[in-house]
């Protein structure tokens, strides 16, 4: 891509300008539904406990969304105009005590090929490139994060068929599958979901070369290959804990016995006087007064812990 040389107050840069200052920055609370089924358990790992820095979206990107929502609501009027009845739009759907989550795109009755059986609506959009392998491949090969969406999301509401409905962005040609749900792909993806989630330390790396995708476009590159310091919050403490037995998706403290609240972890208890690499480490390891297990910390530099925890286990 070459550079972008746009004068700063031209009214292309001011239109993104506009869409970046209307998004308030946002972090998922769990781990959303459409990356449930991606390919590496360090990168879920990651994300659900919030180690890198929240993506910055650029104005451009937060576009390309917004014309995700329009192609939404079209496909739901195409199925609407073939006789479908739309309802449920945007529900949510909570699995693994609430840390799993996502919102249907919405539900359709009188689906032609099967019009007595509910399906779950899932609404995509692709370029020409993955549009054709999409016709080629079917919905479990090539899109395999869309093809987990749609179990889970069958899963979560007690259905056994979604339509898959995607549009090529360049001709508007349409690509429809029906997906039969696979209670055995989602007992093992949510399987691993918790497995995921209770984990004290980062699960293996799927690939040791940063220079290669996935590891080469992945947001947590920095902090897995290249010696980046992971961010301090209360969910990079030792003393939080995930709890499994509501639906909350709440979070438990030990160091001060109580639940946190989301704000309360993203601030985390000792942010604002941790300004050093060496507070910060000690900060991500659970606290300096913490009485800490003695097959753990004691004795060792709790920057070398930290490593441990947020980079060993490679495969
Ligand atoms: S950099 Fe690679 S190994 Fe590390 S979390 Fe990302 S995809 Fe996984």
């Amino acid at each position: 891509m070459g550079f972008d040389l746009t004068p700063p107050n031209s009214t292309r840069s001011r239109i993104f300008a506009a869409y970046a200052a209307a998004r308030s920055s946002y972090e998922p609370v769990g781990i959303n539904v459409g990356e449930l089924a991606h390919e590496c358990d360090r990168y879920l790992w990651y994300s659900f406990r919030r180690v890198s820095a929240p993506e910055k979206i650029e104005g451009r990107k937060l576009r390309i969304f917004d014309t995700g929502d329009i192609e939404e609501q079209r496909i739901l009027d195409d199925l609407r105009a073939v006789g479908c009845t739309i309802k449920d739009e945007q529900s949510r759907v909570r699995l693994v005590g609430g840390h799993v989550r996502g919102k249907i795109d919405a539900q359709a009755l009188g689906v032609p090929e099967a019009p007595k059986t509910i399906h779950i609506v899932e609404c995509k959009s692709s370029n020409e490139k993955g549009f054709k392998e999409l016709a080629a491949k079917g919905v479990r090969l090539a899109k395999p994060l869309h093809f987990g969406q749609c179990q889970i999301y069958m899963h979560g509401c007690g259905l056994s068929r979604a339509i898959y409905v995607c549009v090529n962005k360049n001709d508007d040609d349409i690509y429809v599958e029906r997906v039969a749900y696979d209670a055995e792909f989602c007992l093992r993806l949510l399987a691993r979901a918790e497995r995921i989630i209770r984990a004290d330390d980062p699960p293996g790396r799927i690939s040791d070369k940063p220079s290669v995708p996935p590891c080469l476009w992945c947001r947590h590159k920095a902090v897995c290959h290249e010696g980046a310091w992971p961010r301090r919050n209360c969910r990079t403490c030792l003393h939080s804990t995930p709890v499994l037995t509501s639906e909350n998706a709440c979070w438990d403290c030990a160091k001060h016995h109580k639940p946190l609240t989301l704000d309360e972890q993203a601030a985390g208890c000792r942010q604002a006087n941790a300004p050093s690499a060496q507070a910060a480490a000690i900060y991500a390891v659970g606290g300096k007064e913490t009485q800490l297990p003695n097959n753990d910390l004691s004795g060792s530099d709790p920057r070398e812990h930290q490593e441990r925890r947020f980079r060993e286990n490679s495969p």
